[in-house]
């Protein structure tokens, strides 16, 4: 069989993406190859994101800075957003209308997988919460026991520091067991303005 290994590596890079098959990235591949200022354009911005996109040192989003402008910005209202992943927040962003603060943990609690609350950013939780005078903690995660246990797990975090702080969490239209980022803007708006006290 011949074979040229620049053409394998990058098949075999591209199948790590997800939802991509050998299939999938054996076509991707050709199509580079036949279109090399597409595949020049997607490997320069590649490699400007990777060397410039990093995570905020205050709410662990995406950020070009050390803190990104959202924690940057004093005028937004004092509420804190609490969510799974940095993606939940661009995502939050866009369908919201209004200017939250947000909190990414990296992940819900689960043992069996090694995420504990010291793998995950929930103990700066109630600092933020002190030194930025944040009035409500808005759970978002997600509607699964983990996600559940998440919240569980914030909410007696917060009632040990003392913190009067009002915390709530989405509610309706948000299927169980499934993620954040697969609901539609709507959808989401309407569970983040219905939510109720946690
Ligand atoms: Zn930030």
């Amino acid at each position: 069989m011949y074979r040229v290994s620049y053409l394998e590596r990058l098949k075999k890079a591209l199948v790590k993406l997800p939802s991509i098959g050998e299939k999938s990235a054996e076509r991707i591949t050709y199509f580079l190859l036949s279109n090399k200022e597409i595949a020049s354009e997607i490997s320069n911005a590649l490699t400007e994101t990777i060397e410039n996109v990093r995570f905020c040192k205050k709410c662990h989003g995406f950020s070009e800075q050390d803190i990104c402008e959202i924690c940057q910005d004093t005028t937004r209202e004092k509420v804190l957003c609490v969510v799974e992943k940095p993606e939940d927040v661009m995502l939050l962003e866009e369908v919201l209308g209004k200017k939250w603060y947000y909190h990414v943990i990296g992940g819900v609690l689960s043992p069996m997988n090694n995420k504990t609350p010291e793998t995950l950013y929930i103990n700066d939780i109630p600092s933020r919460v002190k030194n930025d005078g944040i009035k409500e903690v808005v759970l978002a995660l997600p509607p699964t026991v983990e996600g559940d246990t998440t919240g569980y797990y914030i909410r007696n975090l917060l009632k040990e520091h003392k913190l009067n702080v009002k915390i709530t969490r989405i509610s309706h239209g948000i299927p169980r067991g499934s993620d954040l980022s697969f609901q539609d803007g709507q959808t989401l708006k309407e569970a983040l303005e219905e939510r109720k006290e946690f």
